[in-house]
C-alpha cells in the first residue's frame, strides 16, 4: 500500500505517470485562466463507484509540487471515504493555488465552474479549506456538478453538524469496544480544535456527561465555548498531549498522530474529525496497535460531510443524511473486529474494506 502522505516533494522531480502507477489515479486536470489568475488542479482518483466527489481547497501553496502532492493525497483519501461509507461516489479533490483573499471574485468562480462542467460530471466539487457556500453558489451558475450549496438553492448547507454526529458515533463505538458499553458518562475527552465540527462535537459529549477538555489556537472560541458549557475545561495546547484522558479527538489539523505525540499520549482511544490524522499511515497505525491505543480511522468516522454532499447529489434530505451517518457506529465496530481477526492496524483494516468494496463493484460492472 502506497502511503498517501508522501507522493512528491519539493526537491523531487515531478514524475506524474510514475506516481500514478503507485497511487492509481485516473486523471489530473490542470486548469489555468490568465485574466482571473485561476490556477487549479483537479485530481480524479477512482470512479468505479460513481462520480469523483471532493471539495476544492484554496491555498497559497509554496510551490506547484506541494499542490500536486496535496491534490493526489486528498483525492485518494476521498475514494476510501466514499467506499467505506457505502455511498456511490468515487474519489476526487481539487486544489486552487494562490491567496484566496486576493483572487476570489464572481468571474474567478464562474471560470472555475466552467472547468468543472467540462469534465461532464466525472468530478463533483464541494467546499473545503478556504472555500464556502457562497463560492459554491457562483460555481453553480456554470455547472450542476457542485455540492455544498446553500440551503436556499436546494443544497445541504453547513455539513459540520452531520460530520460531528458521525465522529460522536465513532467515539461511542470505540468506547464500547474498549470498555464494554458505550456510555460517555465521566469519560475524559480531549477535543483539539473547536471549530465548526469540534464545537458541535463538544456539545454532544458534554450533554452525555463526559468530562471534556478543549484546546485551540483561537482564544475567543475557547472563551465562548467554556462560557456556554461550564463543565468544559480549557487546557494549554503545548501540554494537551500529555493529559491523562481516555479519548483524544483531533479536530483541527492532520498529522497530529505522530511518533512524538504517540510517545506522550495516555489515552486508550483516538477518534476525531481531522483528515489524515496519522502522519505516516502504516508506521503510526502500527505504533498505535502496539501501544494498544484504539484508533477509529478518520476517513470512516468523519464521513458525515461527504454523506451530506452525496444526499445533495441524489436529492437533498437532511434526515437521510443523519440516517446514513448513523451507520458509522456499526461500521466502526466491524473494522475493529476485522483488525483483530487479521491482526492488522485499524487503519489498514478500513483501507482493505474500502478496497474490497471497490473491487467487488468493479467486477459486477464488467458483467452484462
Ligand atoms: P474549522 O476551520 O472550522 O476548525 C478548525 C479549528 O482548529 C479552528 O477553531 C482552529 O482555530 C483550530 N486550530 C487550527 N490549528 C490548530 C492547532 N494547531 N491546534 C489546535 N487548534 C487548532 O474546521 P472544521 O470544519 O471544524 O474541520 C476540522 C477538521 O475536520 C479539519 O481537519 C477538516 O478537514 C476535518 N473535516 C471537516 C469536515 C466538515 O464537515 N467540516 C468533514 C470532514 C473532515
Amino acid at each position: 500500500m502506497q502511503t498517501a502522505q508522501h507522493v512528491l516533494s519539493q526537491s523531487e522531480t515531478i514524475e506524474i505517470f510514475k506516481t500514478f502507477d503507485t497511487t492509481e489515479h485516473e486523471n489530473l486536470v490542470f486548469c489555468y485562466d490568465k485574466p482571473t489568475g485561476l490556477k487549479a488542479l483537479i485530481g480524479i482518483h477512482n470512479t468505479v463507484l460513481g462520480s469523483a466527489l471532493g471539495g476544492t481547497r484554496f491555498y497559497n501553496y509554496a510551490n506547484e509540487a506541494d499542490a500536486i502532492t496535496d491534490v493526489l493525497r486528498l483525492s485518494r483519501g476521498m475514494t476510501y471515504k466514499a467506499a467505506i461509507s457505502g455511498i456511490n461516489l468515487g474519489g476526487g479533490k481539487a486544489v486552487i493555488i494562490g491567496d484566496p483573499e486576493k483572487l476570489k471574485s464572481e468571474a474567478f468562480w464562474r471560470r472555475y465552474g466552467k472547468f468543472v462542467e467540462s469534465l461532464n460530471g466525472k468530478y463533483i466539487t464541494a467546499e473545503d479549506v478556504n472555500t464556502n457556500s457562497q463560492d459554491m453558489e457562483y460555481i453553480s451558475l456554470q455547472t450542476k456538478h457542485v455540492a455544498g450549496k446553500p440551503e436556499h438553492l436546494g443544497g445541504g448547507g453547513d455539513p459540520s453538524p452531520v460530520t460531528a454526529y458521525g465522529v460522536y458515533l465513532g467515539i461511542k463505538a470505540s468506547v464500547k469496544a474498549v470498555y464494554g458499553n458505550d456510555s460517555l458518562n465521566e469519560k475524559k475527552i480531549l477535543v483539539e480544535g473547536i471549530g465548526s465540527v469540534g464545537s458541535h462535537l463538544v456539545e454532544r459529549l458534554a450533554a452525555e456527561g463526559a468530562k471534556v477538555f478543549i484546546t485551540d489556537i483561537n482564544q475567543f472560541k475557547i472563551k465562548t465555548l467554556t462560557a456556554k458549557f461550564p463543565t468544559v475545561e480549557a487546557v494549554k495546547r503545548e501540554t494537551s498531549h500529555d493529559l491523562d484522558v481516555d479519548i483524544y479527538a483531533p479536530c483541527a489539523m492532520g498529522a497530529t498522530v505522530n511518533s512524538n505525540s504517540i510517545s506522550r499520549l495516555k489515552c486508550h482511544i483516538i477518534a476525531g474529525a481531522a483528515n489524515n490524522q496519522l502522519e505516516h499511515e502504516e508506521q503510526h497505525g502500527n505504533m498505535l496497535k502496539e501501544k494498544r491505543i484504539l484508533y477509529a480511522p478518520d476517513f470512516l468516522i468523519n464521513a458525515g460531510g461527504v454523506i451530506n454532499c452525496y444526499q445533495e447529489v441524489v436529492g437533498y434530505n437532511r434526515e437521510q443524511s443523519f440516517y446514513r451517518t448513523e451507520k458509522i457506529y456499526d461500521r466502526t465496530l466491524e473494522i475493529f473486529q476485522k483488525a483483530k481477526d487479521e491482526n492488522i492496524s485499524t487503519h489498514k483494516a478500513a483501507v482493505k474494506l474500502a478496497e474490497e468494496r471497490i473491487q467487488s463493484i468493479a467486477l459486477i460492472k464488467t458483467k452484462k
